[in-house]
């Protein structure tokens, strides 16, 4: 038999050429169990990698409150999609997805109930706790290590937040999730923190800051009814500490001739109430992220320009929280989703051991965003919430427990 060089030449050509056009594939999965769990116990979690470490990062994780189940479905088809678009070699930035970020609250159970939302060991908030990193970047930074380019700043501080992430010294297993989570995303440029209420419409929380730089678009894209805003909600979310440290900093360091810019834009995604999980909101709420993605520049491909929903933000503070008076079975006269006037009859709280009744009245005009699922209400439990748009709260926390 002869061969002809020249044929097994241009066949290995046509190969490299071909080769040559096949995109890289560059998802990778990392299995991390956490350290200091009570001996005998492991717990792991999958934190999901895709982009060749260039371009701008969005860092995604889900069910860190775990009883909140809407996100991870969401994750698992956003895996789908993100590993479908990096097989096309469309994934121009980098994205990190945690489809189930706290195998800790998954594993609590008490008395046949789930308990996702507090850490049985400590009580604290799952979602509070974060370890805030802007004072101490703050108190790192040299002069001459930020100058008059913000892009070059940007990097300077992402590197040192990241670098003072990785220093962190937990001593028990929820702090090593607190800080395995944080070092992921404190560099991220966005970050997106999915989770759920009790009973709710879509809706988001971001800071002052970041709205006007592309949350709108995402609040459009997941259709949300409403977007409240804080400085600083107090107790340290996730989401906080991902983004108020370049606020603090610019405060400290930026001025004209050293510009800081919004270098985390951070979100908390609630994808309406605890029931609503199923299939095809979850799919369309997965597609949703991907266009806002694409439209961020992380994933190379067309979406269509969303309207601006610039007037859907309102003042975190400006929530109205209505309460029960005394306890005892909450009757509901407003569905989610309707608009109130302040002085509205909106739920009634029926005494059941005297058949007493007691009125609750909205505070402020807006849209019922949220109720409790629970018809059992105790003394002074929230009941329900209103998207207000005057400042109620001036003093304390925010944020509910
Ligand atoms: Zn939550």
């Amino acid at each position: 038999m002869q061969f002809c060089y020249c044929a097994i030449v241009k066949a290995l050509d046509k190969g490299v050429e071909a080769a040559s056009n096949m995109p890289i594939m560059t998802h990778q999965t990392d299995i991390i169990t956490l350290p200091h769990g009570r001996p005998g116990t492991a717990r792991r979690l999958a934190i999901h990698h895709f982009g060749t470490g260039q371009g701008p990062k969005a860092y995604i994780q889900a069910g860190l409150h775990a009883g909140e189940l809407p996100g991870m479905v969401v994750a698992w088809h956003l895996l789908d999609h993100l590993i479908r678009l990096d097989g096309e070699g469309r994934i121009k930035g980098q994205v990190v997805l945690v489809p189930m970020a706290n195998p800790i609250g998954l594993d609590q159970v008490l008395l046949g109930g789930h308990v996702g939302r507090f850490d049985l060991a400590s009580g604290v908030n799952f979602n509070r706790a974060f370890a805030d990193l802007g004072d101490r970047v703050a108190d790192c930074l040299h002069p001459g290590d930020l100058g008059c380019d913000a892009d070059t700043n940007r990097r300077v501080i992402q590197r040192a937040l990241a670098s003072a992430a990785a220093s962190l010294q937990p001593r028990t297993e929820v702090d090593a999730l607190r800080k395995l989570l944080l070092t992921h995303a404190i560099d991220a440029d966005h970050v997106l923190d999915l989770h759920c209420d009790s009973e709710a419409v879509m809706h988001l929380y971001t800071t002052p800051a970041c709205w006007p730089l592309g949350v709108a678009d995402l609040a459009a894209r997941l259709d949300a009814k409403a977007v409240f805003l804080a400085d600083q909600s107090g107790g340290e979310p996730f989401d906080e500490v991902c983004s108020t440290p370049w606020d603090r900093l610019r405060a400290r360091h930026g001025g004209p001739d050293m510009p800081i810019p919004v270098g985390c834009s951070a979100v908390t995604v609630e994808l309406r109430g605890e029931a609503d999980v199923a299939d095809g909101l979850a799919a369309a709420d997965a597609a949703a992220l991907v266009d806002h993605l694409c439209w961020r520049g992380i994933i190379d491909a067309p979406v269509p320009v969303m309207p601006d929903r610039a007037d859907l933000a309102t003042p975190l503070a400006g929530v109205d929280r209505v309460r029960a008076p005394v306890g005892g079975v909450a009757l509901y006269h407003v569905d989610l989703g309707t608009r109130v006037r302040a002085g509205d009859h909106v739920a009634t709280i029926l005494d059941p051991a005297s058949g007493d009744r007691h009125a609750c009245h909205a505070t402020a005009d807006g849209l019922v965003w949220s109720r409790t699922q629970s018809r059992y209400a105790g003394p002074n439990d929230i009941l329900l919430c209103i998207a207000g748009r005057e400042v109620l709260v001036t003093s304390g926390p925010l944020l509910t427990a």
